[in-house]
């Protein structure tokens, strides 16, 4: 099956006289003709569910889809993005123990690793894109446990080289986790490119309509963490769980396994089943909008890049990106469809344009159906100094524009008209 039919056909498979449609199974339990039964699941020797925070039928079939979009061996759905990268990241990593992370990446990421995971012990290291090679291998020592970068950086729009982050990790005998938001499955697929695990906002394109917070964590199945020697927790006996060897028993599936039978059950962050059906939805159409998003997004960056009242685009779909290599790589089909932009005339221009626009409306999110922006500078940012601004890389006239799948001459429309207020 292609991608877009894996969208629509992937996971839930009805079988004879059952439901057409993936039912919810709103049940926090499940029950067992037999304390045998019963015991033989808490094991780990029969398949099955046993209470919903740490597995559920909906929400099984749900991460069977994105498994299979991803062309993963198992996946994990979580209550949040956030809580998908700190899962991702604990399985593998304790307290004394550091991981090498790319500076480009969704700044409340940044605050989990640099600041929360910190106070735990856990230190991330941050590199950018132009350090050559050889001062990133010196970021590594004997304690580094995975590598971590976004494929396209939420919101400073920088592509990810993603083969050359799983070089240099694999190099040190470590996975690459991958962030995969904001181009979905549909337009990147990080395993493809040597990735051993990818995370989601499940939040963005993938639900796509911002009606359900969630993640969502995949396991290429294919890091070798018997010869890597680097993880006890996974090739050693679980004391936790009755002292079962992760890649023993469960081979290629020990990092997914491991994360929902430990983390899941001890830190909770459980998605709805309801959340689950919704998200569902979404993916069902995620082929068909992700085009529409792509396409009406470097129409408003090649329009906004002949507006004589911009100053500057940023779209990695731009033929005059400096992402433009990489986004062929790997983005052959488009990138995503979120642009950013600077307005003439700085904070208060920015401002004026954001507060006329009609159609385009303002909030704290993107990639979802309907054209929104942000700026940062009054928002999210609000409280650092232009200088401060600049050396984070958002300048005080940067407006970050979510496209949407409305009708493209209404967006170019609604934005000239805001721009001619300026
Ligand atoms: N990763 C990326 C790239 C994001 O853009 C976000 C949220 O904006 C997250 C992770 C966090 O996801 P959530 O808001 O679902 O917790």
């Amino acid at each position: 099956m292609r991608i877009d039919t894996k969208c629509i056909q992937e996971g839930y498979k009805p079988e004879n006289g059952q439901p057409r449609i993936l039912p919810i199974y709103q049940s926090t339990t499940f029950k067992y003709d037999s304390a045998e039964h019963m015991g033989k699941l808490f094991d780990l020797t029969a398949p099955g569910h046993m209470y919903t925070r740490i597995s559920n039928p909906t929400v099984e079939m749900v991460e069977k889809k994105i498994a299979a979009l991803e062309g993963g061996v198992g996946a994990m759905l979580t209550s949040s993005g956030q809580a998908a990268s700190l899962l991702a990241i604990l399985n593998i990593t304790s307290a004394g123990q550091n991981f090498v992370c790319a500076s480009a990446i969704y700044g409340g990421t940044i605050n989990l690793f640099a600041f929360t995971l910190n106070r735990l012990g856990i230190e991330a290291r941050f590199f950018t894109a132009e350090m050559p090679d050889e001062e990133i291998d010196k970021l590594f020592d004997g304690n580094t446990r995975l590598v971590f970068g976004e494929t396209i950086a939420n919101p400073a729009l920088i592509v990810c080289d993603i083969e050359r982050l799983a070089n240099l990790a694999h190099r040190h005998a470590v996975p690459l986790v991958i962030d995969n938001t904001f181009p979905t499955p549909v337009l990147c697929r990080p395993f493809e490119f040597g990735c051993d695990i990818v995370v989601h906002s499940t939040t963005k394109y993938m639900d796509g309509h911002a009606s359900v917070v969630g993640g969502c964590v995949v396991d290429s199945g294919k890091f070798d963490w018997v010869t890597a020697k680097k993880y006890p927790e996974l090739t050693e006996p679980d004391e936790s769980y009755h002292g079962v060897v992760y890649t023993e028993s469960f081979e290629e599936a020990a990092y997914i396994t491991k994360a929902r039978t430990q983390l899941m059950r001890d830190f909770g962050s459980t998605p709805q089943p309801l959340a689950a059906f919704i998200l569902n939805l979404g993916l069902e159409t995620l082929a068909l909008r992700m085009e529409r998003h792509c396409k009406n997004a470097l129409a408003v960056a090649q329009h906004l890049e002949k507006h004589p009242k911009i100053s500057w685009v940023n779209y990695p779909g731009l033929k005059s990106s400096s992402q433009r290599a990489l986004a062929e790589k790997y983005l052959p089909d488009g990138t995503c469809g979120v642009v950013s932009f600077g307005v003439r005339g700085g904070r208060e221009a920015a401002v004026k344009f954001m507060d006329s626009l009609r159609l385009a409306q303002i909030v704290v999110h993107v990639a979802d159906a309907r054209t929104c922006v942000l700026h940062p500078a009054s928002t999210t940012h609000r409280q650092l100094t232009d200088e401060q601004l600049l050396n984070a890389g958002i300048g005080p006239d940067l407006v970050r524009m979510s496209v949407g799948i409305e009708n493209v001459r209404d967006i170019l429309e609604d934005i000239d008209q805001a721009l001619e207020r300026v």
